[in-house]
């Protein structure tokens, strides 16, 4: 799973690794943030600035504005759900750090480069690439310390680094990359930004961790102030019921594919991302049950009734594979079942 920059930058900060302040801002909390201000887009991918998913705000007179484009503008396709709002560093230096599973080898791999910030990917220049561990730790930061050129900040750098290795450690992380690692002008080490892949195997001993986001559901978002949102498995079945709630008349928000080997803890994470839509009013869920079963998917309907309260209203329809189990399940939390799309559809008339 893809961490966001501000859940990457929350997870450095309980290792002691420095990160600007900052605030988390969704639609509702607009009207705290103070400038001078940078303002990033939350989207799973990297590469924002370029995309002018990074803008910093020197009048408190622009805050407003620049906060509304941001939230209505996509980075390739990503619309962002919430924007992180910080303070503004002053940057002597951009590095490139990160670690990593070498997966070959079964090590953990520091890469840092000398140019740090949005052009590291156009960078010719020599790589430092080692093999880090607990025990070799000392001698890496000597070596970086000397390929950054910053040997006077060896202490900190050692420190940085052991905070690093613990922090991927212990978060169970596949990846972790801090571009820019900012020097400011008095020599203290800032995240500047952040990126985490943890490692999804690992979530059975991690209850903190977020639900996944921006894993691959099949979800795409079709129109961020649809009305309905859709689940449906098959991508035929997906497409037909989109089509379906277009000719009846209402925007959908979203096509979703939920797949054949889909676990309740997937459909969660659908939901999870649905209610972030601010005018869903009915969720239509449409399942022909053949690899998938029913009682599966009633069982996360469940579940979501119960982890999220203020669910839009439900229109489902389920059949095939186990659909009596799912049925019964259903009627104990008196929720309508349809055994047409279309009757559905009437329904919400
Ligand atoms: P990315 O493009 O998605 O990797 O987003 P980043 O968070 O890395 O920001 C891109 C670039 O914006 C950085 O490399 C910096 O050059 C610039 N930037 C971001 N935050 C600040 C800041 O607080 N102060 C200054 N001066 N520049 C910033
Ligand atoms: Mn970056």
């Amino acid at each position: 799973m893809n961490l966001l920059e501000h859940q990457a930058k929350a997870i450095l900060a309980k290792s002691s690794i420095p990160i600007p302040r900052g605030e988390v801002i969704t639609p509702d909390t607009i009207g705290q943030v103070r400038a001078p201000v940078v303002l990033k887009s939350q989207v799973p991918i990297g590469g924002r600035g370029k995309l002018g998913g990074v803008i910093i705000v020197q009048q408190q007179s622009q805050v407003k504005t620049v906060i509304k484009q941001l939230f209505n503008q996509p980075i390739r396709g990503y619309l962002p759900q919430s924007l992180l709002a910080e303070e503004v560093l002053s940057i002597k230096r951009e590095l490139y750090i990160s670690l990593n599973i070498n997966r070959d080898l079964a090590t953990i791999e520091l890469l840092a480069h000398q140019a740090g910030g949005i052009e590291v990917e156009e960078q010719t220049t020599a790589v430092f690439r080692k093999n880090i561990t607990e025990s070799t730790i000392d001698s890496i930061a000597i070596k970086l310390a000397e390929y950054f050129d910053l040997t006077e900040q060896l202490p900190a750098l050692h420190k940085l680094l052991k905070n690093l290795l613990s922090c991927f450690v212990a978060n169970d992380c596949l990846m972790l990359e801090i571009n820019p690692l900012v020097i400011t002008p008095t020599g203290n080490f800032v995240a500047g930004d952040a990126k985490i892949t943890l490692d999804d195997a690992a979530m059975f001993r991690h209850p903190e961790w977020p639900v996944d986001q921006t894993a691959d559901h099949n979800f795409v978002l079709l129109n961020h102030e649809g009305t309905i949102a859709t689940i449906a498995n098959g991508a035929g079945l997906a497409m037909a019921t989109v089509d379906a709630v277009v000719t009846a008349g209402y925007t959908p928000a979203n096509f979703l594919d939920i797949g054949g080997n889909t676990t309740p803890q997937k459909i969660l994470a659908c939901f999870n991302q649905i209610i972030e839509l601010p005018k869903i009013e009915t969720v239509i869920i449409n399942i022909f049950g053949g690899i998938v079963r029913c009682d599966d998917v009633a069982q996360a309907i469940l579940d979501a009734q119960h982890q999220f309260p203020h669910l839009p209203q439900l229109a489902i329809r389920l059949t095939g594979n186990r659909a009596n189990e799912a049925k019964q399940l259903l009627a104990t939390a008196n929720l309508p079942l349809f055994t047409t799309l279309n009757e559905a559809l009437e329904s919400l008339s």
